[in-house]
């Protein structure tokens, strides 16, 4: 069951109480770069990201807030360090939130109190972010006890400690002081009668961050932002915050998240969207199945399960799709789906919602799967599937596994689409399809260089 929270808001997305848990993102450009932030902003909302943050290291970052919040249709999230003037500037800006971290602030608390008050006047939210790394003397104090491996007792004898048992000490202690530094922030706002906030309590260590927030989840009803700091590249961080968040969503526990990875922020996005769905607390979007592969595969399933859920990237409604390499077990998981491919050798059967509706030759099977996609959406995202054009291009298959007489004889088989016809829902909507916005070309990824100043993300 869902953790009772007090609900806030951030712009116009409500978080905790009973409001679906929202997913966010930050972005990698330099905020003080407008168009950049903005373009990249731009496409996080499009693969469906509900918050944007954005850092604000110097003044110029904090004075181009306003011209990128103009253009985005999605709440803008200052994150902030040090400098409470920059959070005051932010706020005078338009934004929605501004992220602090209290405990790295100049003046502590009485920056802190300046910002509440006018986070309170301009009914601007907060994030109280509370890292793990920020925690005075913790680490000094854990290399101080990890020294501690071998004891001499009075007797003479040696007393080996517990490596675990050590490690769980100082965990203990770390969640402790990570809780008792948030239940005081939050104090300090409550005492000035702020409470459009919510907290997070980060660490880079999955388990760390798992018991500080559920040790703060008992103590008190502010909604959480849950993040594991420094996450790690595409897989590594996909799947510690997948674990990270599935220990704390199964118990009801977060109320907006951030998978934190090493990539594109895009990239964050539909990783996040599939840790929701498969916990069954979002639906929005394509629930893809896809085999495995194995020595049965008679198609190039790699290629074509890559490129159907490359294509899917923006629908919104909630659909599942099955692409399966062969038909020993493939019609059992495509029957199951709102759309599924098994794919045999040279042909597949294409299912629509638990029926065999047709069979069609290899080199069709990614227009079928995405013409009865398409056929179940709304226009305006079947027209994302399928641009006005109708024309969805090439695809070439290289076989992962050499089949049939080919693969006997060492000839490499490489089979090529031919031009895939229009889709009839689309084929004559041209006039009346919706064009994907127009984005801005970012001006570049990086600027001149910046000092690197330490963030939570
Ligand atoms: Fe192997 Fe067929 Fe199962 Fe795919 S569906 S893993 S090819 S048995």
């Amino acid at each position: 069951m869902r953790r009772k929270t007090r609900q806030i808001h951030v712009g116009d997305v409500l978080i905790g109480g009973d409001a679906p848990i929202a997913v966010q993102s930050m972005t990698t450009m330099y905020t003080r770069d407008v168009d950049a932030s903005v373009a990249q902003i731009l496409r996080l909302e499009e693969v469906g990201c509900e918050l944007a943050r954005v850092a604000v290291p110097e003044r110029i970052d904090a004075e181009a807030l306003g011209a990128i919040k103009r253009r985005i249709h999605i709440p803008l999230i200052a994150d902030i360090h040090y400098h409470p003037d920059l959070a005051l500037i932010a706020i005078e800006q338009g934004v929605d939130a501004v992220r602090i971290n209290p405990g790295n602030l100049l003046n502590g608390r009485e920056s802190f109190e300046k910002i509440v008050r006018a986070a309170q006047a301009a009914d601007v939210a907060m994030r109280i972010g509370v890292n793990s790394g920020s925690i005075d003397g913790l680490d000094r104090k854990g290399e101080e006890m990890r020294k501690i491996s071998v004891k001499l007792l009075d007797d003479g004898t040696f007393v080996k400690s517990d490596p675990a048992e050590e490690r769980r000490r100082e965990r203990e202690e770390l969640v402790g002081r990570m809780v008792a530094k948030a239940l005081e922030y939050c104090g300090w706002a409550d005492d000035l009668g702020y409470t459009n906030y919510k907290v997070s309590l980060k660490s880079s260590n999955v388990m760390t961050a798992v018991e500080a927030y559920r040790k703060f989840a008992a103590a008190c009803d502010v909604p959480l932002h849950l993040g594991i700091t420094e996450a790690g590249t595409l897989v590594t961080g996909a799947v510690k915050s997948a674990i990270g968040f599935a220990l704390l969503l199964a118990d009801g526990i977060g109320d907006t998240i951030r998978v934190s990875l090493t990539a594109e922020p895009e990239e964050e996005i539909p990783v996040a969207y599939e840790i929701l769905r498969s916990l069954e607390l979002r639906s929005r979007g394509v629930t893809f199945v896809s085999c495995p592969s194995c020595g049965r595969v008679e198609i190039d399933i790699m290629t074509i399960a890559n490129e159907v859920e490359k294509r899917l990237a923006k629908v919104q409604t909630p659909i599942q799709v099955a692409v399966m390499g062969c038909l020993v077990n493939g019609p059992g998981e495509s029957s199951d789906a709102d759309v599924g491919l098994s794919g045999g050798r040279g042909k597949g059967m294409i299912y629509r919602k638990g029926k065999h509706i047709r069979t069609v030759p290899e080199d069709q099977f990614l227009d079928a799967v995405l013409q009865e996609v398409a056929s179940q959406l709304p226009e305006w995202e079947a027209n994302l599937i399928y641009p006005a054009g109708g024309e969805l291009g090439k695809l070439s298959f290289g076989r992962t596994r050499k089949t049939g007489i080919a693969g006997q004889i060492g000839e490499s088989v490489t089979a090529s689409s031919a031009p895939l016809a229009p889709h009839p829902t689309t084929a004559g909507a041209s006039a009346t399809a919706v064009a994907e916005p127009e984005t801005p070309k970012p001006s570049g990824k990086r600027g001149k260089p910046l000092p690197i100043l330490p963030s939570d993300n």
